[in-house]
């Protein structure tokens, strides 16, 4: 067989891959079972191809093993446990698939006349009020596409708000150290300068770093709560009242929202704006760049410049409308990506008020159950209990020479996906784990087992938890080339 990634950089001797179809192709072409095209001869002379298509040739079973054969060297929830930390990535009920490939919904054309789709337009406004009841805001937008999208979104509709009172002169975004990238991208996106706010030693936002950059400028405040450390912002109230005290608008990350799920209300918190990732905390398959909903939820004040369309009732019709004269404008085409928001439906429906909280109160369970199993073998970034994930340190590891990535390449030889690595950023060596409220006890008792050995194994034999993963279909890939060198298509 070929070997797929011939300049891949690993370091050692790797099993042979799956080879691409064109390199499979040159064996069997011309097998008869693919049928010349005989297309060519309705196509009028002056538009036919001159020099022919070059696709490969192949039977009907070598690409569905090819593919299958791809589709075995990925791992994912459905194969395994997977705490990447602030992705939670949880298990997604097979229904929410079965009702968003139903044919009212998945064959529905964007371009179809409100009458011809009164339940879809229904849903979305079931939805938005769903959401209000979960976050306790008034005014829902469903239609950026992800996260990030979402943010940016918000970020306008501050600018909106500003320019709207006349108050121009503001140009600064406050952010955190352990935020998400995604919040300072999105303010500069914007146009706006990012202030970063440091962390105090119990994880919180430092109150007075952040008094002491406040001013009549900012724009606003990005705070994820609780943040990415995992931890519930202590001094949440303060941080907001001292916000709005300079004029500034309060928003809250959202992608975090598994850990307050019928607990905590970021509305009811004093936030102006927060956004939700459906993707995540209302499950949906996701990683790989799949398709997302980032609902913008916004209070009152903030409410007349979330983006259009949006769907309005008239006593038992539904419809789009775009009367939102203070409007950001469009940001997406048509009804957003609607497949997410059916499976969010169904998610929340099924769960109910008292299913939702149960989510929350036990993704905070497992996460504080792993963090009790592991404090003995690594030391944590910040020794408080959690909410929905934690963060390790591996520096003392990193000393006795195995680094976090080594200890995350070891976990794949134990059969686990790796946490995330390497964030929040003020965390060195940190390894982020996200367990979230899917996974039975055993599962979690399996990871904590093998993160424990994989320390044990640091003390007595560093070099070869180095030297993982030795069991993966490729063992360590050169990533700066991967990302520098990409090599995206194939050339004969
Ligand atoms: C995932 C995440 C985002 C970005 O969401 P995308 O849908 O990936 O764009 C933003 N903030 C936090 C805290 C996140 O975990």
């Amino acid at each position: 067989m070929t070997k797929r990634f011939p300049e891949s950089g690993a370091t050692t001797a790797e099993p042979a891959l799956e080879p691409l179809l064109t390199e499979l192709a040159r064996s069997v072409r011309g097998n008869g079972h693919v049928a010349a095209s005989d297309g060519a001869s309705r196509i009028p002379a002056r538009f036919a191809r001159t020099v022919p298509l070059g696709l490969p040739e192949l039977a009907e079973q070598q690409v569905v093993r090819h593919f299958t054969h791809l589709a075995q060297l990925n791992y994912s929830v459905d194969t395994g446990f997977y705490p990447l930390g602030s992705c939670t990535m949880k298990y997604n009920p097979k229904i929410n698939d079965r009702v968003a490939g139903l044919p009212g919904f998945a064959d529905m054309h964007p371009l179809q006349p409100d009458a011809d789709t009164q339940g879809a337009l229904r849903l979305i406004y079931e939805l938005e009020r769903l959401l209000g009841g979960i976050t306790g805001f008034p005014a829902i937008s469903l239609q950026p596409a992800a996260g990030a999208h979402a943010e940016f979104t918000a970020i306008l509709m501050f600018k909106a708000y500003h320019a709207a009172r006349g108050d121009t002169k503001r140009r600064r975004v406050i952010v955190p150290d352990s935020a998400h990238g995604t919040n300072p991208s999105s303010a500069a996106m914007c146009g706006f300068e990012v202030t970063t706010v440091r962390s105090d030693a119990r994880g919180n936002v430092d109150l007075a770093a952040l008094e002491d950059t406040l001013g009549d400028d900012v724009v606003g405040m990005m705070l994820t709560n609780p943040n990415t450390l995992g931890l519930f912002e202590e001094r949440l109230e303060e941080v907001i009242a001292a916000v709005h005290r300079h004029g500034g608008l309060m928003y809250g990350d959202g992608a975090n929202m598994n850990a307050l799920l019928g607990i905590a209300r970021p509305g009811d918190l004093g936030f102006d704006v927060i956004h939700l990732n459906l993707h995540k905390t209302f499950s949906t398959p996701h990683g790989a760049g799949g398709p997302g909903a980032g609902p913008v939820c916004a209070n009152d004040k903030l409410a007349p410049f979330l983006p259009v369309p949006f769907v309005v009732r008239d006593g038992d019709t539904y419809r789009l409308s775009e009367d939102r004269p203070q409007s950001v404008g469009r940001v997406r085409a048509f009804h957003g990506n609607y497949g997410v928001l059916v499976r969010a439906y169904t998610y929340i429906r099924n769960l109910g008020e008292e299913g939702l909280r149960a989510c929350g109160e036990d993704a905070i369970l497992a996460a504080n159950y792993l963090l009790s199993r592991l404090r003995g073998a690594y030391d944590l970034a910040y020794d408080r209990p959690c909410m929905h994930e934690f963060v390790l340190t591996a520096a003392a590891q990193k000393k006795a020479g195995a680094s976090a990535l080594d200890i995350a390449k070891a976990l794949i030889d134990e059969g686990f996906h790796p946490p995330t690595v390497y964030f929040p950023l003020i965390v060195p060596e940190a390894l982020m784990i996200e367990p979230t409220e899917t996974e039975p006890k055993e599962t979690l008792d399996a990871f904590a087992d093998a993160l424990v050995r994989i320390a044990d194994r640091v003390k007595t034999d560093p070099a070869a938890v180095h030297d993982a993963p030795r069991n993966a279909p490729l063992r360590r890939l050169d990533e700066v080339a991967a990302a520098r060198r990409p090599r995206l298509h194939w050339r004969a």
